[in-house]
């Protein structure tokens, strides 16, 4: 429990994955800047990334469920984690639980807080890709929509597909994405902290800043396969023409087929996974993101940084509209043809850099937070 907190006080956060620290890191510090009281349950759907991403604000989880097993599939962590969760929500009644997102964590909260009658918080509420990829996020974030009561969309977009599906608008609030709010407060330690920031030019020395600077991400379920060995092609060809710099997902999957096509050739630098401000370190001073990660679609462009997206749908169609991203699929000639036409044509790349911020300027915490003491909080209760 929180310090000093009856339960019906608490705010309970549940996570499990990086992307969930990150995001949820900026609406927990919120919380506790305004004297209310957040509690982190995490799920452990993963370890380390999840641990260090949010020691970088200063935060550690409460408690950890710590479920996760080796090779364990989407099926198992949510058939694992509903009852485990529901245990604990019985035993703490928060006054709201809040998710983010469309992990097996968040999905496997949502349906735990539903079976326990407790309010729900949708964090990033109603991405939709429009298809039935990225499989199975599509697939929950649809699902924590039925279930949730506050869903904190990031866009009109996001709001416009969340009425679309039947949900009440007064249910809903655009607040921007939270990972804005993150990626802001980690830019201003990165500033202040001129240690930290020295630490990191050590750190990347090896990287010829002579040459254009792709930071690359891939690690997505429906990539797996024949997409990501067209994709590492096409970073093995592009070394020719840039320095590649690739912080490489522990998904054995991912790792083994990047270590088998990109292990020490010259102009690649496979890195362990980042923490998160060294990987913002990176965006500040890259000059392409080619990536299928989400949260890196939305940071990138508040960098002005231009990004290609290494997939065939996505569901960030902000940064397409506004034209910090492109959609360039996972074919290596498509992707080598547009890096290339991009570096030979630095109007286009100013341009890119330089588009509206489609996901907000990074309040998105403090309007998430409004919007849950509104509803959710004690003075609210009162006037029940
Ligand atoms: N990120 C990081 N280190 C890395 C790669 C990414 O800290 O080596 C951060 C990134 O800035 C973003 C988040 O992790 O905040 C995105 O996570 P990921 O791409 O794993 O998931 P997705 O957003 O696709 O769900």
């Amino acid at each position: 429990m929180a310090m000093g907190a009856t339960p019906e006080e608490v705010f309970l956060f549940v996570a499990g994955t990086r992307p969930e620290a990150v995001k949820l890191a900026p609406v927990i510090l919120e919380l506790q800047a305004r004297w209310q009281h957040p509690m982190l349950l995490a799920t452990g759907q993963h370890l380390e990334l999840f641990d260090d991403a949010l020691a970088a604000f200063g935060l550690v989880a409460h408690e950890n469920l710590d479920i996760m097993r080796h090779a364990q599939t989407p099926a198992e962590v949510v058939g694992t984690l509903v009852p485990a969760l529901a245990r604990r929500f019985a035993a703490l009644r928060p006054a709201a639980v809040i998710v983010q997102g469309d992990t097996a964590t968040a999905f496997a909260g949502a349906q735990a807080a539903a079976y326990a009658r407790l309010p729900l918080v949708h964090v990033e509420a109603g991405l939709r890709s429009g298809s039935d990829e990225p499989f199975p996020e599509e697939m929950h974030r649809r699902a924590i929509a039925q279930m949730a009561d506050l869903h904190l969309a990031p866009t009109t977009g996001a709001r416009a597909a969340l009425i679309g599906e039947g949900i009440a608008p007064v249910a809903i609030r655009i607040t921007g994405n939270t990972g804005i709010a993150a990626l802001n407060w980690m830019q201003a330690r990165l500033a202040r902290d001129t240690a930290l920031a020295a630490t990191l030019a050590r750190r990347f020395a090896g990287i010829d800043r002579r040459r254009p600077l792709l930071l690359a991400t891939v690690h997505r379920r429906e990539n797996h396969g024949v997409r990501l060995a067209a994709i590492l092609k096409a970073l093995l060809a592009l070394a020719e023409d840039a320095e590649i710099v690739l912080p490489v997902h522990p998904h054995p999957t991912v790792a083994g087929a990047v270590q088998a096509a990109l292990a020490e050739r010259a102009g690649v630098h496979l890195l362990p996974p980042l923490d998160y401000p060294a990987f913002v370190w990176l965006m500040q001073r890259a000059t392409l993101a080619l990536t299928d990660s989400g949260g890196v679609q939305e940071e990138a462009p508040a960098l002005g940084l231009p990004v290609l997206v290494l997939r065939d749908v996505t569901e960030r169609q902000e940064g397409l509209q506004s034209g910090n991203a492109r959609l360039v699929g996972t074919d290596s000639a498509a992707i080598i043809a547009a890096v290339r036409g991009l570096l030979g044509d630095a109007h286009a790349i100013g341009r890119m850099a330089e588009a509206a911020l489609p996901y907000g300027t990074g309040d998105a915490a403090r309007l998430s937070v409004d919007a849950m003491l509104a509803r959710f909080g004690r003075r609210a209760a009162a006037a029940e």
